[in-house]
């Protein structure tokens, strides 16, 4: 694609990144066959060629970004399908990430929009808020109807409906602490503690110790860690998102210095797509950047990690499970294959659901914001996974989980829940 930026305009390095990008896109149109949001609206402002035209058409004129383009770029999921199908190889991700960023500098959004994404930063990053923040739920869940009726309400209405009904207590595996290998020790890891994946599902980080320390491997989950950044990353919010990547790198690479480090565990893939970015993410920040991709290059999703420690073949179990493979995991992270052979090896009946490639409609904090849409893609997905007549869903992502178990009474783990229970850990509770 032919571009028109000034000298000037390139002087700045985030639009001279997405200049790159944009020069890469030959406008095929083979990327709007994947979209989610271009199959669910048939719209091509809705696709990623037309999003494309909207950011070049905003940053080459230097322009403000208007109702237009915020419409269509806060309806994208940033799935990343488009990825994965584009030849071209446009980086699609780092184009919508700097549009945001755009967005979030020259854009006034209307009251309602603000006060909501201001509740969704300043809450769901940090556990013990998020905590408090579920425990009022209960409180407002009566009113959970009226406000989806009052359009810009809606928000915190569908907030209300995805609170749990019953909140795990808070586990051990979240706070920080040394977990020493129990066999043989072959390696030393640091695990991911998270921010809202410890209160709703602590029992995740808990499987992955559990199996890790069986496995002979020592993990460490490290005093000091913050959310990754990914939740305000995704709003725009560019300067919380690096703050919170720049402390993280400092804990991960305190650790290397105290005990070595062969990888760093995440147990949610849309926390792994982020901590694996942070090297481009802090690249203009000289202090950081080197610091950075030496932390993203040592990031490694459970199953990814699980994968290099040749588990043993465990016996059949006679369940069959559906495998949704998270955006971030698939097309984010390209691991495909890793969970798929884990549990076949597990002793697992492993099925693909149809259309595997399209988002559940969680994506972050979309299912709050774009509740509609969102709404549809969950449908989709139930759908397509209850078609398997599977006995249990597995996933590698938390915000998939919460979003799909309001869709369909299968019980749904993460897949490293179920390793573990394979290979001698309890078995889920959920499944009892
Ligand atoms: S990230 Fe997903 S929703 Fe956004 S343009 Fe690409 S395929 Fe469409
Ligand atoms: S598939 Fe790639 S090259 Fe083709 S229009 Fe989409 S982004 Fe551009």
């Amino acid at each position: 694609m032919q571009t028109n930026f000034t000298a000037e305009q390139l002087a700045d390095p985030h639009v001279a990144t997405s200049e790159k990008i944009l020069r890469k896109c030959v406008h095929c149109g083979f990327c709007t066959a994947t979209c989610p949001t271009y199959v669910t609206l048939g719209n091509e402002l809705d696709s990623p060629r037309g999003r494309i035209y909207l950011i070049k058409d905003m940053l080459e004129n230097g322009r403000a970004a208007d109702a237009e383009v915020v419409t269509h770029i806060d309806r994208c999921l940033s799935c990343l399908s488009c990825t994965t199908t584009c030849p071209s190889g446009v980086d699609y991700m780092h184009l919508v990430d700097h549009a945001r960023m755009h967005i979030e500098e020259t854009y006034k959004r209307p009251f309602w929009d603000r006060l909501t994404r201001a509740v969704l930063a300043a809450t769901l990053p940090y556990p013990n808020r998020f905590r408090l923040a579920l425990k009022a739920a209960k409180l407002g869940r009566p009113f959970a109807g009226l406000l989806k009726r009052l359009k810009p309400l809606e928000p915190f209405g569908v907030m209300l409906d995805l609170a749990p009904r019953v909140l795990p207590k808070a586990s051990d595996s979240a706070k920080p602490g040394t977990h020493p290998a129990v066999a043989p020790r072959r390696g030393r890891v640091a695990i991911l503690s998270g921010c809202a994946q410890p209160v709703l599902k602590p029992e995740i980080n808990a499987a992955t110790i559990r199996l890790l320390t069986r496995l002979g491997v020592e993990v460490v989950a490290p005093a000091g860690e913050v959310c990754c950044g990914s939740l305000v990353h995704h709003m725009g919010r560019e300067a919380q998102a690096l703050e919170a990547a720049r402390r993280n790198v400092d804990v991960w690479l305190g650790e290397i210095e105290k005990g070595g480090l062969d990888a760093i565990v995440i147990t949610a893939s849309g926390c792994g797509t982020t901590i694996k970015d942070y090297g481009f993410m802090l690249r203009l920040d000289p202090a950081y950047a080197e610091k950075a991709a030496r932390v993203s290059a040592l990031a490694k999703d459970v199953t990814e990690y699980l994968a290099t420690l040749d588990l043993p073949q465990q016996e059949a179990k006679g369940l069959t499970v559906a495998y949704h493979s998270a955006c971030s995991m698939q097309h984010g992270q390209k691991i495909t294959m890793a969970p798929k052979v884990l549990l076949k090896a597990a002793g697992f009946v492993v099925r693909d659901p149809a259309e595997g490639h399209l988002c559940c409609g969680s994506a972050g904090t979309y299912n709050i914001l774009q509740p509609e849409i969102s709404g549809k893609l969950k449908a989709r997905k139930v759908k397509n996974i209850e078609a398997t007549k599977p006995d249990l869903i597995a996933t590698g992502n938390i915000g998939c989980i919460t979003q799909i178990a309001t869709g369909t009474q299968i019980p749904i783990l993460h897949t490293v829940e179920l390793l573990d229970w394979a290979h001698g850990g309890p078995k889920p509770a959920v499944l009892s």
